[in-house]
């Protein structure tokens, strides 16, 4: 009995010392693969952060990612959320120009207030003119003309904000100058085309709020001297007619801006030359080079 015994404690003894190495090795192979885990992490983390650091500061998502959330923020309350711009490029030389290409591809005559707290409404976004001679819709000649100011201001050292780079968006007149805003825009350029049903009408002009406006009154001056020096440096460059700066109170984009604003009408689509001209890759170079240095003439530079 007292061998029987023994043998059984030895077993016993056995046996616990298995169990116990079997659990030392299952706490071991978890903590391993814990570490794994945890290295793998580490990895992802800092693959991510090197992509960040060696990403040019160009249109990085990560930038556009944190602009849609503080517009967001900003106005969660009475407004939809408000797209990103389609692209923001950093410069160097401490001013941010938002450029916008006029229309889309197709109208949204949606209404929205023709300004902050505005009892008027308008529709959301206008279809445009086209060209007599080339066909060319609005849309796409100030995308077009929109682009190489871009590149010419990035060129000169400007950080760009670019409202639309696509004819497929649909963006409000109102979004689009809230974009600007939020952006902390230092001039938001708009680029337009005219039309008329008087073929013989040509030149170009630059439109901007009244003094009197009751939403932006208070950057009048400023927008007024950006609207002189982009039609005066436009024209210039260009050769085109100089018919001078208007002032409106009744456009949505402009009176939702509380940034110093302007609108080109860069020629009229409706006459056949200038429509010719402003189609024409050596003319539309002369077209965003005036531009730039209509900008630069505004800031002094
Ligand atoms: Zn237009």
């Amino acid at each position: 009995m007292e061998a029987k015994k023994k043998i059984i404690a030895v077993i016993i003894m056995c046996a616990a010392a298995v169990g116990l190495i079997i659990l030392i090795f299952a706490i071991n192979a978890n903590k391993g693969e814990k570490n794994e885990k945890e290295s793998k992490l580490t990895t992802a983390t800092s693959a991510v952060e090197t992509t960040n650091e060696s990403e040019p500061e160009t249109e990085s998502s990560s930038q556009e990612e944190s602009f849609v959330e503080e517009s967001e923020t900003e106005d969660a309350s009475n407004w939809d959320s408000l797209a990103a711009p389609a692209s923001i490029t950093r410069g160097s030389n401490g001013y941010v120009v938002a450029i916008d290409a006029g229309h889309q591809a197709y109208g949204n005559f949606d209404q929205e207030p023709n300004g902050p707290n505005s009892d008027v409404y308008k529709a959301k976004v206008a279809g445009g003119t086209s060209g007599v001679a080339t066909g060319k819709p609005e849309y796409q000649l100030t995308l077009e003309i929109a682009l190489l100011l871009k590149q010419e201001l990035i060129n000169r050292g400007y950080s760009v904000v670019m409202i639309r780079e696509s004819n497929d968006v649909d963006i409000s007149n109102a979004e689009r100058a809230r974009m600007a805003n939020d952006a902390g825009a230092n001039a938001f350029i708009r680029i337009h085309a005219n039309g008329l049903n008087d073929s013989s009408v040509r030149g170009a002009l630059s439109i901007c709020q009244s003094p009197a406006n009751p939403y932006n009154g208070n950057v009048y001056s400023q927008s007024r001297y950006l609207s002189e020096c982009v039609i005066n440096s436009y024209c210039a460059a260009t050769g085109f007619s100089n018919q001078g700066v208007s002032e409106s109170d009744s456009m949505t984009g402009i009176n939702w801006s509380n940034v110093p604003n302007t609108i080109i009408e860069m020629g009229f689509m409706t006459n056949a030359d200038e429509d010719l001209e402003m189609s024409d890759p050596t003319c539309q170079q002369y077209m965003a080079y005036g531009i730039a240095n209509g900008i630069d003439a505004y800031f002094g530079l």
